[in-house]
């Protein structure tokens, strides 16, 4: 799919129709119906998929089927509406937030021009307290007293297929990113509402496969990616190699070893994709300088969950295998790797899924000594807050001057900044190994970040354009700095954000380059014996021969 030239994109934006230019929609919102084209819906999941994993057990995916969403039947089971509003009443009942949410938005519109999907497209629909209203209006009109009566006049609505055509339109313009939540009054979680429309979807087969496939590879081969255990392995070591040829330290890292003090689970785009592979050769020479006791594990080898954009369900069996693999290697407790939305599921989920982990400590960095008390109950501790305590408390040292062809900027990844708080370690690390890094206007950073615009599986080449415009709040913030103080790098912690933003880059910036925060460590680190190879222009990225 041809992607529109960036300036004609940006002029659309900045004219385009849209309550922030002042050219209201003229008609009630549910009279306009969803036009499906193509480039603005993600293709739909392979039937071989779905019926993979509505084989597998503690997951349900039925009525796998072929169909396309700008066909008019979308060959629904029969009884499709009473699956809905059946399954919206056990969710209903199941969740109390969601009970909440349907009954307590005031309509303020705070969040209204909080969402990026709504900024760069202009649609009202995709103004987080109407994107909640699609689902709303069909609870006031099936569970509230005075929808049941009154109708669309207490602003219910009958659930008709234009109704279930506009969900599968608009759970897919949400990144469940969060950022309305940080303005509303109230504290309503869109994200959550989004995630609660696409369950309902999936009941009746209606779900992306660029969600679907991620997570049947995972529930396959433990990775999103699909790679084998061998491979895995494989591409750790390939990484390894590498760093003995940039710096001379050589690495045998293990994998499976039972009795190690520590598993670490990372992003599998860690392992297999640019610009991630210099994030992982950054954790690789980091555990080698304090020669910390840990292993991979080639089963639990993606931290990413995929199911966190698909079902509760889908989320909590791909979650279990992280405590799984650290009873069954006996280790005391998890390190994690640079990911956004694999921290969004340890911090708010994990606990009460798959919890209590009371086979594992309360971790404590065996080089420090300091207890993570924040992870008492998860048992897992961030990479980020286990490098910045490194640096605290002086075992780690750093020569800036090896990151002097970085200019950077810090990207708050929604997951981790709004998810789990963490806005100070990675600044804080940052401040020791760059000599320059800046920050983006306040309005887009730490709580109120922006999101890249392709999170939560929207990361897909037939939406480009809609990624594109949904990234543009992060990019303008990007490209202000980038003008004013010549920053070059946009660097983050989050694997998806990794790959999103150097599309986004690419578009937008294009001379700004992506990078994790550990790549810039591996760059800086000094390491005993170490025989750094001359002219590392671009640190751990130059190609050595
Ligand atoms: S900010 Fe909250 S209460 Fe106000 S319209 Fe949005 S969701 Fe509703
Ligand atoms: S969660 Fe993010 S993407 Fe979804 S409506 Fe809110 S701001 Fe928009």
């Amino acid at each position: 799919m041809a992607v529109v030239k960036v300036d004609k994109l940006a002029r659309s934006v900045a004219e385009g129709p849209s309550l922030m230019t002042g050219s209201n929609p003229t008609k009630n919102w549910m009279d306009v119906p969803v036009v499906f084209k193509p480039g603005n819906y993600a293709y739909t999941t392979k039937p071989e998929k779905l019926e993979y994993l509505d084989s597998q057990q503690g997951v349900s995916f039925p009525n796998a089927r072929v169909w396309n969403p700008e066909d008019e039947d979308w060959k629904l089971p029969e009884n499709w509406k009473e699956i809905i509003i059946n399954g919206l009443a056990e969710r209903l009942d199941k969740f109390r937030s969601l009970k909440i949410f349907m009954d307590c938005c005031v309509r303020c519109g705070a969040c209204a021009d909080k969402c990026h999907f709504f900024l760069g497209t202009g649609d009202p629909k995709n103004m987080p307290v109407l994107r909640a209203e699609l689902l709303r209006s069909v609870y006031r009109q099936e569970f509230t007293l005075a929808g049941k009566l009154l109708g669309k006049m207490a602003g219910g609505r009958e659930m008709t297929t234009a109704v279930i055509k506009e969900w599968f339109m608009y759970a897919y313009q949400c990144t469940e990113c969060r950022r309305c939540s940080v303005f509303c009054p109230y504290g309503i979680d869109t994200a959550e509402i989004t995630m609660m429309l696409r369950e309902l979807l999936h009941l009746v087969g209606c779900g992306i496969n660029w969600a679907m496939e991620p997570v049947a590879n995972s529930n396959r081969t433990g990775n999103h990616m699909g790679l084998t255990p061998q491979a895995f392995k494989g591409n750790v070591e390939f990484l390894c190699e590498d760093i003995e040829n940039l710096t001379g330290i050589h690495i045998e890292p293990s994998f499976n070893r039972k009795g190690a003090e520590i598993l670490f689970i990372t992003p599998s785009a860690d392992v297999f994709a640019e610009p991630g592979l210099f994030t992982c050769m950054g954790y690789l020479l980091l555990f080698e300088a304090i020669g910390l006791d840990y292993t991979w594990s080639t089963y639990a080898s993606e931290g990413g969950n995929f199911g966190l954009f698909t079902s509760n369900q889908m989320m909590k069996k791909l979650n279990a295998k992280m405590y799984a693999e650290a009873k069954r290697l006996g280790v005391k407790w998890i390190l994690g790797g640079e990911c956004g939305h694999m921290w969004r599921v340890i911090h708010q989920y994990m606990d009460t899924m798959n919890g209590p982990a009371d086979f594992l400590e309360v971790p404590k960095s065996p080089i420090t000594g300091t207890v993570f008390d924040n992870t008492a109950s998860t048992k897992m501790v961030h990479i980020s807050e286990f490098t910045a305590d490194l640096i605290k408390q002086g075992k780690i040292k750093f020569d800036k001057s090896r990151n002097s062809h970085v200019k950077a900027t810090w990207h708050d990844s929604c997951n981790t900044a709004r998810g789990m708080g963490l806005l100070e370690e990675p600044r804080y690390i940052l401040d020791n190994v760059v000599d320059n890094w800046v920050e983006m206007p306040e309005n887009t950073i730490r709580e109120k970040t922006f999101c890249c615009g392709s999170g939560t599986a929207l990361n897909t080449d037939e939406i480009m354009e809609l990624r594109m415009r949904a990234g543009l709040p992060r990019a303008n913030a990007v490209r202000y700095v980038a003008d004013k103080h010549a920053v070059n790098t946009l660097a983050c912690v989050c694997a998806i954000d990794r790959a999103t933003l150097t599309t986004l880059m690419n578009y937008w910036n294009p001379d700004v380059q992506v990078c994790g925060l550990s790549e810039l460590v591996g760059n800086a680190l000094i390491i005993e014996g170490e025989k750094r190879a001359e002219n590392l222009d671009e640190g751990l990225r130059t190609m050595v021969f």
